[in-house]
């Protein structure tokens, strides 16, 4: 079954490395920062 509700999930998650600080936008859960291998958080994206 097909569902097809009007508000759309974003595809992809946002996160942020703790050691540097990058940010990055994975759809796969990420653990570690692909730049310099320390841990990332996932990010909400912030609304207004
Ligand atoms: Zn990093």
């Amino acid at each position: 079954m097909v569902r097809s509700d009007s508000y759309t999930p974003p595809a992809t998650s946002r996160y942020e490395c703790t050691g540097c600080l990058s940010r990055f936008e994975s759809d796969s859960h990420l653990v570690d920062c692909p730049e310099c291998g320390e841990p990332v958080r996932n990010v909400a994206v912030p609304r207004e």
